[in-house]
């Protein structure tokens, strides 16, 4: 693996895994599939007990993964705890699931009907450098409840979290072959969970263009699949809300992980009665965010995760109309600041593109359809944001926005207890929420005659 460096400060770190070849991302896939049958036939509440044992145990070293999130990958201090202690609350929520992971019994005639959740053998799950820690657990904690098999790929530039919990989950006492992760190339080691029949299920986040070639290969083996994919989303503010609340908040729903947010906000619109109230606040908010080494305690915005990827977000710039940004320190490091552009042309690749990065770009609207038709004039539907004090406008609109996870006078981030998923190109499926377990599985119908 080429080495890794630490985004703030540019300094290369001194651990590189080895990136995992086609035949050793084989012999791994074998040894997830060797390991199924047994895991499979844990009796349910001694699995619950193993998740529970393996959460506790990241709990224990939260501030650990932390810290190794904080170098690898820019975030800020209060954020990686975060996600550390998400890959925990993922595990306790499931940890409930094999103990309820009930069948119905289908009223039918001659016989009884009955139904099982019967898991699928070995599950391939493909991250990004976003969110490392979050995002695997959301595969894996469902997976291994339901009873299959884990090999799980963490993005290239960012596997040290991955492979720490990976150790966690052995040392809480899941047998050998359960939760494997296997660091590698995407078009190596990715590519071979798309192939290799052995892994009945791919969990894909990533990219837009790698989920279409993704869906494409599993459509070879009728493989399962679900993709979380890119996003676009508005924050539609509606003249008839708190302004100064909504603008005072604006900046933590685009600017948060540098941008680097498949749900972030990085369209506002608002009302042409509010938007030069709103605009100036904005302004305000942006320039007080701290954008300061991420270790620092008091961090709200740390730098980009590479030179690539700030370079690719620097791209949207040249030409756009840049009202004002906020601060970013001086010296090494992928540092971009927030920035904030106004824009009036829908055609603007600042508008339409996903650029994933720290770039907000705002438009005023004049009515509710207005408003509706510009969040919906994407080819994205992940998320969003409304905010108004009239109930009834809300629904409405929350109705009629066509991406999967909205909320009213807030942003609210991912949250486990609630399906996760996007509409249009930005994804398929949903993980998450109660019901994130049956999709690791095949329901099976059985009739018995009376
Ligand atoms: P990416 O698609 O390049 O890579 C994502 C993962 O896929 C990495 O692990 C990579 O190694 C792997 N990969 C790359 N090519 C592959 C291939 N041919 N076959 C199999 N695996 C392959 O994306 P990225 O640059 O790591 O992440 C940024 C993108 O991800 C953004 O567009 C963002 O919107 C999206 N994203 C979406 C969500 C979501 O939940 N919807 C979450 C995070 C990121």
């Amino acid at each position: 693996m080429s080495t890794l460096i630490n985004p703030s400060t540019g300094a290369e770190l001194d651990v590189s895994p080895a990136s995992a070849t086609l035949e050793e991302a084989d012999a791994v896939i074998a040894r997830a599939h060797d390991a199924f049958p047994a895991w499979r036939d844990v009796a349910p509440g001694e699995r619950a007990r193993l998740l529970r044992a393996f959460a506790a145990l990241v709990d224990e070293h939260l501030e650990e993964l932390a810290q190794l999130e904080v170098l690898n990958a820019g975030h800020t201090i209060g954020n990686a705890r975060w996600e550390a202690g998400n890959v925990r609350d993922c595990l306790n929520y499931y940890s409930a699931a094999p103990e309820r992971l009930f069948g119905r019994q289908i009223p039918v005639p001659g016989g009884t009907d009955v139904t099982f959740h019967e898991p699928l053998g070995v599950v391939g799950i493909i991250v990004p450098w976003n969110f490392p820690m979050p995002i695997a657990a959301w595969g894996f904690a469902p997976a291994l409840a339901a009873g299959n098999t884990v090999v799980l790929k963490p993005a290239e530039l960012t596997p040290l979290t991955a492979i720490r919990i990976g150790e966690l989950a052995v040392e809480a006492g899941l047998p050998e072959g359960v939760l494997n992760v296997v660091p590698g190339k995407g078009s190596v080691v990715g590519e071979r969970f798309v192939t290799h029949p052995l892994v009945r299920k791919v969990c894909f986040t990533g990219s837009t263009t790698v989920g279409k070639r993704i869906m494409a290969g599993c459509a070879d083996q009728v493989k399962r699949v679900t993709l979380e994919l890119g996003g676009k989303s508005a924050n539609i503010v509606f003249a008839d809300t708190d302004v100064a609340a909504a603008a005072a908040s604006a900046p933590y729903a685009v600017f948060d992980n540098a941008g680097q947010d498949c749900c972030a906000r990085s369209r506002i619109l608002v009302q042409r009665s509010a938007y030069d109230e709103f605009v100036g606040r904005l302004e305000t908010a942006v320039k007080a965010l701290r954008v300061i080494d991420p270790a620092d305690e008091q961090s709200e915005m740390g730098p980009m995760v590479s030179a690539g990827q700030r370079d690719s977000v620097q791209a949207y710039l040249d030409g756009a109309s840049v009202a004002f940004t906020g601060s970013v320190p001086d010296g090494p490091g992928w540092w971009l600041p927030p920035t904030v552009v106004e824009s009036s042309d829908t055609t603007e690749a600042v508008w339409r593109e996903e650029v994933f990065g720290p770039v907000v770009a705002v438009m005023a609207f004049d009515d509710e359809d207005e408003a509706i038709a510009l969040a919906n004039d994407t080819e994205y539907g992940l998320s969003g944001s409304i905010f108004t004090s009239d109930v009834g406008r809300a629904l409405r609109v929350a109705r009629r926005v066509e991406a999967g996870n909205l909320s009213v006078n807030s942003h609210s981030a991912v949250r486990y207890w609630t399906p996760f998923g996007g509409y249009k190109q930005s994804g398929l499926g949903r993980e998450l929420g109660p019901d994130a377990p049956n999709a690791f599985t095949e329901e099976k119908n059985v009739f018995i005659a009376h």
